[in-house]
């Protein structure tokens, strides 16, 4: 192949579809960074305080997300160490992940947390090599000056771009959906919160995860989406549509 832009790594292999998932709260359970904030920084009432203004539109995410990692002191080798431990995978997902693989559709992680942890997470669940296929697009964590990251105070993130969002999502999915028709592939994408507002208006089919902040944003603006509990569910839809069972607009039913 080799005619591959560098910006598009998911079209190597020529897929049909390609699934974008956010990671925390969608491929785990929990929220890593919501948890190492509650339980290694300044608790779990100021991030709620910090989620309110986000979501009025008094404060940037990127603003309130920063504030509640430099709340956090712990070296960062503790704080992967404590979310190996807490935080679980989705129950669907490793299926998911094997059936993403044999069928040549990739997986791109878009997340606004830190890679380091993302990938100390997926090479638990799913083992190194494994973990290794999955493209990973996010922020990342740099010392401070004078400072190495494991040591007390001697981390922060460093955002991927200079939007609002620390990371807007959106832009690495919009050269996909710019492909023209017959060359772009069926674009997917799980969410379950505000991080995933950028993206949530630029794929094909949107899962949202049930009972979650990302519900209410598609039905207040309109995107079609579909609910769902696990990636089990996913997989059951997107297994019908790669098989022409099921289209993406019939799909895409809301809560139902
Ligand atoms: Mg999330």
């Amino acid at each position: 192949m080799g005619s591959t832009p560098p910006a598009l790594p998911a079209l190597k292999t020529n897929p049909k579809f390609i699934f974008f998932t956010d990671f925390d709260g969608t491929i785990t359970q929990q929220d890593s960074n919501d948890f190492i904030t509650d339980n290694l920084g300044f608790g779990r009432e100021e991030r709620k305080k910090g989620n309110v203004d986000v979501l009025f539109g008094r404060r940037h995410f990127r603003d309130a997300f920063q504030e509640m990692l430099d709340s956090i002191k712990a070296p960062f080798q503790e704080c992967i160490d404590v979310l190996l431990k807490n935080i679980t995978l989705d129950e669907g997902f490793k299926e998911f992940y094997v059936w993403a693989r044999e069928n040549n559709v990739p997986i791109v992680i878009l997340s606004g947390g830190m890679e380091p942890i993302i990938r100390a997470l997926l090479e638990n669940y799913l083992g190194k090599e494994e973990a290794e296929t999955l493209q990973i697009v996010s922020n990342n964590v740099a010392a401070r000056p004078g400072k190495s990251i494991n040591e007390a105070g001697g981390w922060t993130i460093i955002y991927h771009d200079d939007s609002g969002f620390g990371h807007d999502k959106s832009l690495e999915i919009r050269p996909y959906a710019a492909l023209p028709e017959g060359e772009r592939p069926v674009l997917f994408y799980a969410g379950d919160g505000v991080s995933d507002l950028s993206a949530a208006k630029e794929t094909d089919l949107l899962f949202a995860k049930a009972g979650r902040d990302l519900v209410s944003y598609c039905e207040r603006e309109n995107v079609p989406f579909k609910t769902f509990d696990s990636f089990v569910d996913i997989l059951a839809t997107v297994k019908a549509i790669a098989a022409g069972k099921l289209s993406v607009t019939a799909a895409a039913t809301g809560r139902s």
